[in-house]
């Protein structure tokens, strides 16, 4: 049998030679605390790729173990030896993805995903359809089916998904004096059904003193294929979106889903060995930050208006872990006088089960995370969910839905502007299938 891994970007012996088998890292990772299994922890992981690249095969067992892996990297800043896992279960996902022979079935499910997924427009043509749907009520009376999981999930997700139609146009003037260009990712599942988060974030920029350029031709960032391990599809993705950013005159290129910043930092290093595009990504990547990231930079601008409610801040993995955002996002909605921010009172940097497609794919181990994370999240008792990734928002709402808890979600930005506008509480708090519509208006 061949060896787990080919020469083509295989996990780093060096990085993985970085790891002391310590154990710091376990009580940090969710599939560990789900089955209390070494070869389900960061460590014994980083084992496998160690045995990998001696010459191990592809074993179904060691494909299961990558699999079972949320790709959280809340292991990293768990690791007193500063041992990059990220970096690790990328290159191995993406040997797996090219040299494991998956079933047929397996293999259809999830070329079916990343012929959706990554495409707003494919995306955009299925809210009409999943609006008859729900009106129909079709998905609830679904979900009380004995469906396989995976398809189960599916509804759930589609029940608690939110349709905004609202329009960003391509150029939105700063209010008053320009301080900064901002570019700005409107990404996939963002655009197709959360636009109105896209809508807010303008607005937000907008009076803070930014001209947003949202460009039209924009496409996917590549995040979901290079955590599914399609990596030539995610570079793909990368170079284009490069190529729309560069010619749109912009300071800075700003993210309001944790996933897409998170690979988008990431350009330069995916991109090193690209003749073309190394320096290019590398300057792209210098200029991404997350929109709380830049508000905090920046400083506020226009007036915040009382918000007298509570709020409860949930971390998506891709923001706190992979990028160190914790602060910024609290920071800019503690700007909101009134505005009382509450933390998750348990297992506050345990993944909630979404992590890119893991639910689609792993159904049972998602919905177990997904149950723990909403029960925690409505231990704090607050008016309001808010979070910065439209993985985590389904997955919260989705598996307080399940427990028949309408749970209202908003994303920070909807907040924000929210205040900015001068807008009441019960325009957050108002609940529609598990999310929010502050304006269906557009910017
Ligand atoms: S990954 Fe880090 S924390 Fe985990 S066992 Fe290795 S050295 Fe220790
Ligand atoms: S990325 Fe998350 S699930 Fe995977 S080993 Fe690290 S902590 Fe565990």
């Amino acid at each position: 049998m061949q060896p787990a891994f080919d020469a083509h970007d295989p996990p780093s012996l060096q990085l993985i030679d970085e790891c002391v088998h310590c154990g710091f890292c376990l009580s940090s990772c969710p599939t560990y605390l789900l089955w209390g299994e070494e070869m389900d922890s960061p460590r014994g992981r980083i084992y496998l790729m160690r045995e990998g690249l001696q010459g191990e095969p592809l074993s179904a067992a060691m494909v299961s173990h990558y699999d079972r892996c949320l790709g959280c990297v809340a292991c990293e800043p768990a690791c007193p030896s500063g041992v990059q896992y990220g970096k690790l279960i990328e290159a191995t996902r993406q040997q797996v993805e090219r040299r494991y022979p998956r079933s047929i079935p397996e293999r259809m499910y999830r070329d079916l995903l990343y012929e959706l997924l990554p495409y707003p427009a494919r995306l955009s043509a299925l809210r009409p359809l999943l609006a008859l749907a729900r009106r129909l009520g079709l998905l609830s009376r679904a979900t009380r089916l004995p469906l396989p999981e995976r398809l189960q999930t599916v509804t759930r997700l589609g029940e608690v998904m939110p349709l905004s139609t609202a329009q960003v146009p391509e150029w939105t003037p700063a209010a008053g004096d320009e301080r900064l260009r901002v570019g700005l990712l409107l990404g996939c599942i963002q655009r197709a059904f959360f636009s109105e988060v896209n809508a807010a974030t303008t607005r937000v920029l907008s009076a803070d003193g930014c001209g947003v350029a949202a460009p039209g031709a924009q496409g996917c960032c590549g995040a979901l294929s290079e955590h599914g391990g399609r990596r030539d599809e995610a570079l793909r993705l990368a170079r284009r979106l490069i190529d729309t950013f560069e010619t749109a005159d912009v300071d800075v290129i700003a993210v309001n889903v944790a996933g897409c910043g998170s690979m988008m930092k990431e350009y330069g290093y995916l991109l090193r060995d690209d003749p073309m595009y190394a320096e290019r990504a590398r300057r792209f990547s210098e200029r991404v930050r997350d929109v709380s990231e830049l508000l905090q930079e920046i400083g506020p601008r226009a007036d915040r208006h009382p918000l007298p409610m509570s709020v409860v801040y949930h971390d998506a993995c891709h923001l706190s872990n992979a990028q160190g955002i914790r602060a910024q996002p609290r920071a800019t909605l503690r700007q909101i006088p009134g505005l009382e921010v509450r933390e998750v009172p348990r297992e506050r940097d345990i993944c909630c089960g979404s992590a890119g497609i893991y639910n689609l794919l792993q159904p049972n181990a998602a919905g177990d995370l997904g149950d723990r994370k909403a029960a925690n999240v409505l231990d704090a008792k607050a008016d309001l969910l808010v979070t910065a990734n439209p993985g985590c928002h389904l997955q919260i709402v989705a598996a307080a839905q399940r427990h028949g808890v309408q749970l209202p979600a908003v994303h920070v930005m909807q907040v924000v502007d929210a205040s900015i506008r001068a807008l009441g509480v019960e325009t957050l708090t108002r609940a529609q299938q598990g999310t929010v519509q502050v304006a269906g208006d557009g910017v």
